[in-house]
């Protein structure tokens, strides 16, 4: 209502803005799709010149730092690929009936195997009847992205829960860790992208910065939504709420 018995509408051209959101998206899929065969070949070769005899002493260690930070700068490129097809791409691609239980099973193994000889103590809770309606590939992404989270964030001999069921609200699945935690004012920012609570810790485990972009991503297209509740030093729950209507019946 504007005045006396009038009314006002306000239009926005919102064009240019759409536009540019477009090139944004464009430009960073390009990059790293160009940036992806160069690398793999300068990967190649470090692993080439790290067998071979010619280069020895002080060499080994500078060609050891080339590969890592070579491998690193791969692991960003795929997840940097994965987000723009998570933009992309209609969220009706690649639905079907993913039996979660034993997606899970399959993450269980993988975050032992990170977890090495750190002794973590990594458990699955889960119904094994209960399958959801999506992609498989991106839910598969996004959950080992969390458990993969919780391994990297907790110390050694920490206890890591991973729990698969249906709440009153739908299904759920949550990862509890007894981590490093995070503090409160960083909550609000987790899910964007490179936003780390600690650079150095982030890197030096092996993170690209990107993996909750994704998850937030992968769990939008499934009309889900990420709750995460923390206290700094006792642990951290990430909790993955899907409507019933994802329910596969
Ligand atoms: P990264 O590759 O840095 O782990 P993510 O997007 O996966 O990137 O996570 C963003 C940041 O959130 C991390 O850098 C870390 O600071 C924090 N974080 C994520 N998961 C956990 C966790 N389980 N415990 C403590 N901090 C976490």
């Amino acid at each position: 209502p504007s005045g006396k018995g009038k009314r006002l509408l306000q239009a926005r051209d919102i064009t240019r803005l759409h536009q540019l959101e477009i090139v944004r998206r464009d430009f960073v899929a390009n990059v790293s799709h160009e940036i992806r065969t160069p690398l793999t070949v300068v990967h190649g070769y470090v692993e080439t010149m790290q067998e071979s005899d010619t280069f020895q002493g002080p060499w080994k260690r500078i060609i050891e730092q080339m590969r890592t930070q070579t491998l690193r700068m791969q692991r960003i490129v795929e997840d940097l690929l994965l987000l723009s097809r998570l933009e992309t791409r209609s969220s009706n691609e690649g639905q079907g009936i993913v039996g979660v239980y034993p997606m899970l099973r399959g993450v269980l193994e993988g975050a032992r195997q990170l977890s090495g000889d750190r002794g973590h103590e990594i458990l699955l809770d889960a119904d094994e009847r209960l399958r959801l309606v999506g992609n498989s590939h991106e839910l598969e992404s996004a959950f080992t992205n969390l458990v993969y989270n919780a391994v990297r964030y907790t110390p050694e001999q920490g206890r890591i829960e991973m729990r698969w069921w249906l709440s009153g609200s739908g299904p759920c699945f949550s990862v509890t860790d007894s981590g490093i935690g995070i503090s409160p004012e960083h909550l609000p920012r987790l899910t964007e992208r490179f936003y780390r609570v600690d650079v150095g810790r982030s890197r030096e485990s092996g993170g690209t910065g990107l993996g909750l972009a994704i998850v937030k991503h992968v769990l939008t297209r499934h009309d889900a939504r990420l709750v995460v509740e923390s206290e700094p030093g006792k642990g951290s729950i990430f909790t993955c709420r899907f409507p019933h209507s994802r329910v596969a019946s």
